[in-house]
């Protein structure tokens, strides 16, 4: 069992102890344990019937255990999972979803189905999230999923046990808004890392655990004061990114991340499910197609740009580090347009490809020379 600890070092060691953490809840409820691929997957659904929704997320640790699996030039983060369940480390799931959308990762789960002895759901999202058509078609494919774990779990989802789970999340989502506003401040109460760990945590605890210490941090929040001086403001974005130790190496060098656009971000808990009429799946639908998009969907009109436009603007951002897992196609395809929308807003930003390990040294070296371009000037 987890011993005791303070409220931030509680999320730390969520993440920390992902796998126990998981067990012991099983141990606890008897429920199913269900693996998510994607910030796309349905979780409400899924929490309605009782299980818990397990974000996949790799180790970070070198692995040769993929290349008869996946290409090797697909991106280091579908590897890193994949090679995950294929050593085991997953292997108290009960089953996997996936909502379609990149090949690489798509391709992880294809791999992880067939080759690992799990349930696996897969949920047709649709890319073009823009489209009118694209609401009856999702929704229409979330009552199949729903149709599929219940006779999965071998019990009914009422709209009661649905009206529940939309609200667990949407408590959930604020709160994490809650403490992202706090960020604001000139200096910020809560470290870039520190917000990591609450928001990679997130993604694996139960939403009512996560709900009840985050309203217990935003309180400590309000009065704590870190000794530090926070330097340049940065945001982080692009792909996949749950690396605590880079961030912990930028906000060593004179810098605080103030926020980010990550699907391990902001991008997972954008908004909430605005439930208009009585059926549910439909309001669930038009949360998933509303939220800020992965950039493989960000089309034909460019949702994501100006919305992180906003962001760096809301948390008086200084400079952006963009981040993109080699190979990520989605994000390489948009990173020069990002590029350069930041540059037109005079925002300065620093271009670096992640790997399953990171050359540290080299990082730090070049986060410096990107510290001393942008100076330290006060927007506030
Ligand atoms: S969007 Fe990029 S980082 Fe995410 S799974 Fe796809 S290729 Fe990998």
């Amino acid at each position: 069992m987890i011993a005791a600890v303070s409220t931030i070092e509680k999320f730390k060691n969520w993440v920390e102890h992902r796998h126990q953490y998981a067990r012991d809840w099983k141990a606890r409820t008897g429920g199913k344990l269900l693996g998510t691929f994607c910030t796309y997957v349905p979780e409400e659904i899924a929490y309605a019937a009782g299980i818990l929704p397990v974000r996949l997320l790799g180790s970070h640790e070198p692995q040769d255990v993929t290349e008869p699996y996946l290409f090797g030039m697909f991106c280091p983060f579908s590897r890193d999972v994949l090679a995950q369940g294929l050593k085991g480390r997953f292997n108290y799931l009960d089953g996997i979803a996936e909502a379609h959308t990149c090949m690489h990762i798509n391709q992880a789960f294809e791999s992880w189905s067939i080759h690992l002895p799990v349930k696996s759901f897969f949920i047709s999202m649709p890319s073009k999230v823009q489209s009118p058509r694209s609401r009856p078609l999702l929704a229409g494919q979330l009552g199949i999923f729903k149709k599929e774990i219940e006779e999965w779990t071998g019990r009914s989802i009422s709209d009661a046990d649905l009206d529940r789970a939309i609200d667990i999340y949407n408590t959930n989502r604020r709160l994490m808004w809650d403490m992202y506003n706090l960020r604001k401040a000139p200096n910020p109460p809560i470290t870039g890392q520190e917000a990591m760990f609450v928001a990679l945590a997130q993604q694996m605890v139960d939403k009512e655990e996560h709900s009840q210490a985050l309203r217990e941090l935003i309180e400590e929040l309000k009065t704590r004061k870190l000794n530090r001086d926070p330097g340049a403001r940065l945001m982080l974005l692009g792909s996949e990114d749950d690396d605590t130790e880079f961030i912990k190496m930028v906000e060593s060098v004179g810098a605080t991340v103030v926020i980010d656009d990550h699907c391990t971000g902001t991008r997972y808990f954008w908004n909430e499910v605005d439930c208009v009429g009585d059926n549910r799946l439909e309001s669930i639908a038009n949360r998933y197609l509303d939220r800020t998009p992965c950039p493989n969907r960000d089309w034909p009109d460019r949702i994501r740009f100006p919305r992180v436009l906003q962001m760096t603007k809301d948390y008086g951002v200084q400079g952006v580090i963009m981040i993109q897992q080699k190979f990520c196609d989605p994000h390489e395809a948009d990173m020069p347009a990002l590029t350069a929308y930041m540059k037109k807003a005079g925002i300065p930003t620093l271009f670096l490809e992640f790997d399953a390990t990171l050359p540290m040294g080299q990082f730090r070296v070049r986060v410096e020379a990107f510290l001393e371009t942008i100076g330290q000037e006060d927007l506030f």
